[in-house]
């Protein structure tokens, strides 16, 4: 028997609702903020992230899914959705269109880790990512967002943790005093953080293992050696997200798994620890769109993972409004009233009313259960005597009551609100 890959799921129709749920609201909220959806190709140039997420990360060196084609390119499935969206932003000139540009996705990404609760292989985000300009009025509309997706998910409870990792101007001094810290500590350290004391120095910051994390406390803070313009954007970041009343926590620690990021950082974390934790992640990264050849061109965004999401709102055990279920069931008796019902279906479908007909030639017992098991509030029943009349039942599954009308009046009995079955 074959079974889905390791670190992959199926999607079930019952599961369905959470997604439904979640596309719905986030599409509704990021028009809302006037971002525009944007789709990007499954897989990409395997340089693409290399470049873009860089060599001292696990999504690069560990994890990314490459592949060559037939023609021998070397290629990679979606590792992330920030790198595609700025090829595109450069691809399509979308830097001659009025800036910022506000975009939003709903997208599959890949990475080979090992698989636990809220950590897959595939794995869903939705983003966003707005390009174009350095405003901290930005960084405060997209963490907004973000956070109003989560409220309007029905999620409570969670923070959002903020920080500054400054530019290329101040953040290599940072790096600078922080390596000094960290000199006497080398023996001290977990394998990871040996290695990322020179491949990636700032995760350093934020090392789970208890050794590293005693070395961490007494660490220098980057906001503390952010330069004027990024103390600036960073204080005025803070005055903006007040304002609107968003409650944040400042988290020196602070550092995200992607190296393409620069100043502003934040994330949302959970009520409930565990699953992995991280419900999203975001923040600026100025210099990306000229490091994939472009030029300088700012920009902030933010992505969070939808399974995280899921298991969250199930965890917090949140109401889900249930998916629409078909108008009625159309039952039949004999190989004539067959013929009817799928006639009587079509047209209804024609119509727009959604309808589910019975198949095989069944008890109308057994037909009936089955309605009752897909949740239909009503059974169009029809048999001998109705094919003759040109007639049907209308029965209400939930009260067990039925009543005889004629076939054309069906499509305006089921349009009403709650179609009535006239007393006998
Ligand atoms: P990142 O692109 O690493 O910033 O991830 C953004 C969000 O995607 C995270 O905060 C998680 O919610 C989610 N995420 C990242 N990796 C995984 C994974 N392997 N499985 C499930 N969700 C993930």
């Amino acid at each position: 028997m074959y079974k889905a890959p390791r670190g992959t799921v199926d999607i079930l129709p019952q599961e369905q609702v959470y997604w439904k749920y979640i596309e719905e609201r986030v599409t509704f909220l990021c028009q809302l903020y006037g971002y525009q959806p944007i789709s990007t190709p499954i897989f990409e140039d395997a340089q693409l992230f290399a470049r873009a997420v860089a060599g001292g990360t696990d999504i690069v060196n560990k994890e990314m899914y490459t592949f060559k084609d037939k023609s021998g390119q070397e290629l990679a499935l979606r590792a992330e959705g920030t790198a595609p969206v700025c090829r595109a932003y450069l691809e399509h000139g979308l830097f001659n269109s009025p800036q910022p540009v506000r975009l939003y996705y709903i997208a599959p990404a890949f990475r080979y880790e090992r698989p636990q609760t809220g950590r897959y292989r595939q794995h869903h985000q939705f983003g966003l990512e707005a390009l174009g300009e350095a405003d901290p009025a930005l960084d405060a509309e997209v963490i907004e967002l973000a956070q109003r997706i989560f409220v309007s998910l029905g999620l409570s409870g969670f923070s959002i943790q903020l920080n500054s990792i400054g530019c290329r101007l101040c953040q290599p001094k940072y790096i600078e005093v922080l390596k000094h810290h960290y000199s006497g500590y080398e023996e001290q350290l977990c394998p990871d953080c040996k290695v990322r004391l020179s491949k990636s120095p700032l995760r350093l910051l934020d090392c789970k293992n208890a050794a590293c994390q005693e070395i961490v406390k007494t660490a220098p803070q980057m906001t503390n050696y952010l330069c004027d313009e990024c103390q600036a954007h960073f204080l005025s970041l803070q005055k903006y997200l007040e304002v609107m009343g968003i409650t944040f926590q400042l988290n020196y620690r602070l550092v995200r798994g992607l190296d393409y990021y620069t100043r502003t950082v934040f994330e949302v974390q959970p009520r409930e620890e565990g699953g992995q934790s991280a419900l999203g992640g975001g923040g600026r990264y100025d210099n990306l769109v000229e490091q994939l050849g472009g030029k300088a061109t700012p920009a902030v965004g933010f992505a969070a993972g939808i399974e995280r999401i899921i298991l969250n709102l199930k965890r917090q055990k949140i109401d889900i409004p249930p998916l629409a279920k078909p108008a009625a069931f159309i039952a039949y008796l004999g190989e004539e009233a067959k013929t009817e019902a799928m006639k009587l279906a079509s047209k209804l479908r024609g119509a727009g009313v959604a309808i589910i007909g019975a198949t095989e030639n069944k008890s109308l017992k057994a037909q009936l259960r089955q309605a009752s098991a897909f949740g239909i509030s009503y059974a169009i029943i029809i048999g001998k005597a109705e094919t003759e009349t040109q007639t049907v039942l209308l029965r209400d599954m939930t009260k067990g009551e039925q009543r005889s009308i004629p076939s054309g009046e069906v499509l305006t009995a089921l349009r009403q609100p709650r179609p009535q079955v006239p007393d006998t």
